[in-house]
């Protein structure tokens, strides 16, 4: 972050000294929307409710993922791997200010999904494991964090979590959302217990994608979000969902409510990794937490 603002806080220090010499100092940030982030950090703004937004699913449809990046504000993009649009749009995600996710496929219950080739499955060893995960992040440029798609069935598998959650660790920085595809996951708490910056779903915005149903599920976001703090929310590039988005986004200042990128929301809940004592706490409560979220 501190280097994305680098080149504007250099411009400001170098009109400031150019205004000591007698030139004007008249300072136009260098893009519009790099502005709002820093209006967005400005103390009055942090004790406003926060949400998250992924919208996830995105690298098979190059139009609808278009329109998702063209959201306004902080709503992350999390890319399939291995997909046509993935690598061209995760980069122009970055470049618009968005943060970019993986969004890894885990084998789910359903015997109908169909099969993915790329997909982490119980039967992956965990060399096997490894070197999946490391080829879809290589497929998905400047992912900063990484969440699930499907993945009801290794959700549950504790031993493949803490396969995954240590590869991310190991990988440098990445955090883990867990999209909570069912209620006995395991992910969040084996991040946390891994020593991985950790957060997970509340809302599903467009389970059922009727627009009246995703405004209904908005509503419940904004609601979760001032009754505990913040709230973080998934959802999908469908014509419903994209429609309720561009209409909503725009009013968030005005509902009293600001939206943050998911590395943000885990820093305001604490799920970010600070120290041993504290994660050692957090890993005897993560399950606790998951519990009373279902
Ligand atoms: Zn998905």
């Amino acid at each position: 972050m501190a280097a994305r603002h680098g080149g504007w806080l250099a411009a400001v220090s170098a009109a400031l000294l150019a205004g000591c010499a007698g030139m004007p100092t008249t300072i136009k940030p260098p893009v519009a929307g790099k502005l709002a982030t820093h209006l967005d950090s400005a103390p009055a703004q942090q004790t406003l409710p926060a949400i998250g937004l992924i919208i996830d699913d995105l690298g098979e449809q190059r139009a609808a993922g278009e329109r998702a990046l063209a959201l306004p504000g902080a709503v992350a993009c999390a890319f399939l791997p291995h997909t046509p649009h993935a690598r061209r749009q995760a980069r122009h995600a970055r470049e618009n200010g968005h943060e970019v996710l993986l969004h890894l496929p885990l084998e789910p219950e359903s015997p109908r999904a169909s099969p993915i080739p790329t997909r982490l499955n119980r039967d992956s060893g965990r060399p096997e494991l490894r070197r999946r995960l490391d080829a879809a992040l290589d497929s998905v440029p400047h992912a900063a964090g990484v969440n699930n798609h499907q993945g009801s069935l290794l959700t549950q598998s504790a031993a493949h979590m803490d396969w995954l959650m240590a590869a991310l660790r190991e990988r440098g920085s990445l955090y883990f959302v867990d999209s909570r595809t069912t209620p006995r996951s395991l992910a969040y708490a084996r991040a946390r217990a891994e020593g991985v910056a950790a957060a997970a779903r509340d809302v599903f915005l467009d389970v059922d994608a009727d627009a009246d149903a995703v405004r209904r599920q908005w509503q419940r976001l904004l609601r979760l979000a001032r009754r505990r703090g913040s709230a973080l929310a998934i959802g999908h590039p469908y014509p419903s969902t994209l429609e309720v988005l561009e209409r909503e986004l725009p009013r968030l200042a005005a509902a009293g409510v600001r939206l943050v990128p998911p590395s943000e929301l885990i820093r305001i809940r604490g799920g970010a990794v600070r120290d041993p004592v504290r994660l050692r706490l957090a890993d005897r409560l993560a399950p606790l937490v998951v519990a009373a979220g279902r």
